[in-house]
């Protein structure tokens, strides 16, 4: 049978999740090289005291003591000798191992102990996990916070921790703070706004912008200090649907605009200079869906972090119809490790939505009950 095909030019979402990445500049990182070994001596991995294996389980005699970041030249251990020593401190020469704290006893400064220690105990061998000038990170290497700890040790510049900042302004004459029956709140705004934050951004909620297109031309013109615009509302096809056509005039690179994904499909990404727009559909479940898949690649590679992977695999409780063609984000409760897809009413549907921890992903044709599938997280 023909599968019916109403949408054959939408651009399946990991083809527009990948154009965003890649439109988009990440940070240069340069090759990383160990400084100086590491560690840069032999240092005690446990509180204890540091001696000479050699002279077996006889009593020492304490020397005194050496904390981390204490220089050991204050003392060598002779035999018959031995220096108390903390965590990371460095090696007192002629000390070959530690005894760990719990296995000594002290009387006066005598210890005696419990167990005979042989070469190494208990020590962290110079170069033992780099040797000055090994590659650390090839370079372009995305960052996450165990590398950016990595360039500190290493004593090179750690990127700036500042949140990326994120400008929120929905769109459409009919979002007013007090509406009649022909009128709605904005509850795009405040929504892109939390979800941005959830997602480590710094977001700056603005306030509506009108169904104008000199409107929206300025307020694109003069986006302030912001790397990411988000929109919602204006870029399907009704008559007041005027975002496109003012990216169009102004010069922006269009990078996508309408993808296979129900709901989301008039979901519009474009450069403007350095300022990326998201545009998102006005449609509140869209607005939510589409932010929830794209902000987190932009966000990542901005801050010079590996292209994310949101999705979770779970299996569905009940079966989901989906006569459409496009793939269906659908609300779902998740109880017990299953994803219970709710009744919701489609893409205007913030009721619903609201109730749901899940979005699961149904392929076109619908799923049937127990069949597992990926699914995201409602934030
Ligand atoms: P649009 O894509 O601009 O035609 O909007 C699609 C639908 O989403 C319309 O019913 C709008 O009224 C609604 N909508 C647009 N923006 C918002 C918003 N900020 N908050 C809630 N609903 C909105
Ligand atoms: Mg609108």
């Amino acid at each position: 049978m023909a599968m019916s095909c109403d949408h054959p030019d939408l651009l399946p979402l990991e083809t527009a999740l990948q154009r965003l990445w890649e439109a988009l500049p990440a940070p240069a990182w340069a090759e990383v090289r160990a400084e100086r070994d590491d560690p840069a001596t032999d240092r005690a991995s446990m509180d204890g005291v540091a001696l000479r294996a050699a002279d077996g389980r006889q009593p020492r005699r304490l020397l005194g003591t050496l904390f981390a970041g204490s220089d050991p030249a204050a003392f060598t251990v002779l035999p018959g000798t031995a220096v108390r020593i903390m965590t990371g401190a460095a090696l007192p020469a002629g000390a070959d191992a530690i005894v760990p704290v719990e296995q000594l006893r002290q009387e006066g400064d005598i210890i005696h102990l419990a167990v005979t220690p042989a070469p190494g105990d208990h020590l962290r061998r110079r170069g033992e996990q780099a040797r000055a000038g090994d590659l650390l990170l090839p370079a372009g290497t995305p960052l996450n916070a165990a590398r950016l700890a990595l360039l500190a040790q290493e004593g090179r510049p750690v990127p700036a921790l500042r949140r990326t900042r994120v400008g929120v302004a929905s769109t459409g004459d009919e979002l007013v703070a007090e509406p009649a029956p022909h009128q709605i709140r904005d509850s795009n705004g405040p929504m892109l706004a939390a979800l941005a934050r959830a997602l480590g951004a710094e977001p700056e909620l603005r306030p509506a912008l009108p169904d104008d297109p000199p409107a929206l031309a300025a307020a694109l013109r003069q986006p302030g200090d912001i790397r990411i615009l988000l929109t919602s509302g204006g870029v399907s096809m009704g008559e007041h649907d005027h975002l496109p056509a003012v990216l169009a005039d102004l010069g922006a690179q269009i990078l996508f605009h309408r993808i296979r994904l129900k709901p989301g499909k008039p979901m519009l990404a474009a450069l403007l200079g350095d300022l990326l727009i998201l545009g998102l559909p006005g449609n509140p479940v869209s607005a939510y869906v589409n932010a929830l898949l794209f902000l987190p690649v932009a966000l990542a590679r901005l801050e010079g972090r590996a292209f994310p992977d949101p999705w979770r695999r779970a299996r569905l409780a009940a079966p989901v119809k989906h006569k459409g063609d496009r793939p269906l984000l659908h609300p779902c409760r998740l109880v017990d490790g299953r994803l219970h897809p709710l009744p919701g009413k489609g893409s205007a549907d913030l009721v619903t939505l609201a109730q749901a921890d899940a979005c699961a992903w149904i392929e076109p044709g619908g799923m049937e009950a127990g069949v597992k599938t990926r699914w995201i997280p409602v934030l």
